[in-house]
């Protein structure tokens, strides 16, 4: 079974053979925990700078 590769986007197998998968390589599975922890490393800082659009959003949901 062939897939994407969530990372690069490169065609790639999804098998028990691919030990990166859904990852075509280490190389992009560690780039894309990189960027998971990033992510997660930005939140706050976000929050911080714009203290007003969470609060929007629920406002708008509610
Ligand atoms: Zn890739």
């Amino acid at each position: 079974m062939n897939i994407k590769c969530p990372c690069c986007k490169n065609m790639t197998i999804y098998s028990p053979e691919n030990l990166f998968r859904p990852f075509c390589s280490k190389r992009c599975q560690t780039m894309d925990t990189a960027a998971w922890a990033e992510e997660e490393y930005r939140i706050p800082t976000q929050e911080l700078a714009m203290p007003s659009e969470t609060d929007d959003d629920s406002w708008l949901l509610s």
